[in-house]
């Protein structure tokens, strides 16, 4: 696993990928959140308030785990021995006193290590808010990381009341960048990120369609939405929003001044937790965004979507990560960006330069679309049985 430093935020900022577009100031003042988060405020045993607007009321009750906490340098953290009795899974010590797994009939579900960020989940690897830290005779997580990441990861179905009700059917893709914007680019391979995003997502437009989904572009063209950077991306919400999009999913190509290749994929951070990398929190990190009404399925989207794209393009895992990207604050739907691949890695850059490899993208992409729409259907309840006359 990684091992991710302490970092200040203008570290941070200097190190994410030039493309991915994460930690600007707000591009409007957000209303203060009006009501507290449904589950956080169930654990603590308030009621709990009504769903989400559009959504209609929960037809089971929302999760009520207490789950137990102990303060831990200023933060609630749960016991892994909690969370397994809670998930009735066996514990062990996998790595004396380095690593934990929690595991069930099918073998290890769950791989957690001490003062690491990325944890394991059937073999997907997912990004914490803050490190899991050894205390006693255990691992500990943040209680937030339990009720936004890591139980709702293993049983979506309790969390169906804050899932969209309706299967999805519009979705709009957005090619980052493009126009003014090349985004990152990669001058030795003569490539760069607008070219392919725009490729990518024309690809999976065809795709998807065959497959009966309504789709919609933010651009299907060589051109910017605004000169103004903020403002652009500003307009791509409002585009899904303005569409009334089911879903949203925004293309990017990676940069890093390592040697590093492989897949990454964001959903926006649920209020308080921190962005992938940043360890102190931001000034943002206390808004809840209007995204944020979404958590639960932008985590069902984000995971479904990333695993796809491991297993479909066989790429290192380079994590399924929490940050707040602008174009993904804004939105009224379920949504999440990708980063396919790292033009920085000649190899990789060479890769994704030819349409055999954009079309595996294109088609992974599809499939954790499909795989979303499916999970979710499966969740909903089954239809009452007739009356017997
Ligand atoms: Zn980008």
């Amino acid at each position: 696993m990684a091992r991710l430093p302490a970092r200040g935020l203008l570290v941070l900022l200097t190190l994410l990928p030039a493309c991915s577009v994460p930690a600007q100031q707000p591009v409007a003042p957000k209303p203060a959140p009006t009501a507290p988060d449904p589950v956080v405020a169930s654990a603590k045993g308030a009621v709990p308030p009504a769903p989400p607007p559009g959504r209609p009321a929960p037809s089971r009750p929302a999760l009520t785990i207490l789950w137990p906490t102990t303060r831990l340098r200023n933060i609630e953290y749960v016991s892994l021995r909690d969370v397994a009795k809670n998930f009735d899974l066996k514990l062990v010590w996998s790595k004396a006193d380095i690593a934990m797994t929690l595991s069930d009939a099918r073998g290890g579900r769950f791989i957690f290590e001490g003062n690491q960020k990325d944890f394991y989940f059937d073999n997907l690897r997912v990004f914490l808010g803050v490190p899991a830290i050894f205390h006693k005779d255990s691992l500990w997580v943040s209680q937030l990381d339990v009720i936004k990441i890591i139980a709702p990861l293993f049983r979506p179905a309790d969390h169906l009341a804050f899932l969209p009700a309706a299967a999805p059917r519009l979705i709009v893709l957005d090619p980052g960048h493009g126009g003014i914007d090349p985004g990152t680019q990669n001058l030795r391979v003569g490539v760069n990120e607008k070219t392919f995003t725009l490729d990518v997502a024309l690809r999976l437009r065809k795709i998807l369609e065959l497959g009966g989904w309504r789709v919609l572009l933010i651009r299907d063209k060589d051109l910017e939405l605004s000169k103004d950077k903020k403002t652009d991306l500003l307009m791509r919400n409002e585009f899904a929003n303005r569409n009334k999009a089911d879903l949203f999913l925004s293309i990017h190509f990676n940069a890093a001044p390592e040697a590093i290749s492989g897949v990454e994929t964001y959903s926006l951070a649920p209020q308080f937790m921190h962005s992938a990398g940043d360890d102190q929190g931001d000034d943002m990190t206390k808004v809840a965004f209007p995204g944020n009404k979404l958590d639960y399925a932008n985590l069902l989207f984000g995971g479904q979507l990333h695993r796809a794209m491991i297993t479909g393009l066989k790429a290192p895992d380079r994590g399924y990560k929490h940050a707040r990207q602008a174009v993904l604050r804004l939105l009224d739907c379920p949504g999440a960006l990708v980063e396919c691949a790292y033009l920085s890695n000649d190899a990789e850059a060479r890769r994704v330069a030819t349409p055999e490899y954009r079309q595996q993208l294109a088609e992974a992409l599809a499939t954790g679309v499909q795989n979303y729409a499916a999970v979710l259907a499966a969740l909903q309840p089954a239809p009452a049985a007739p009356a017997a006359k």
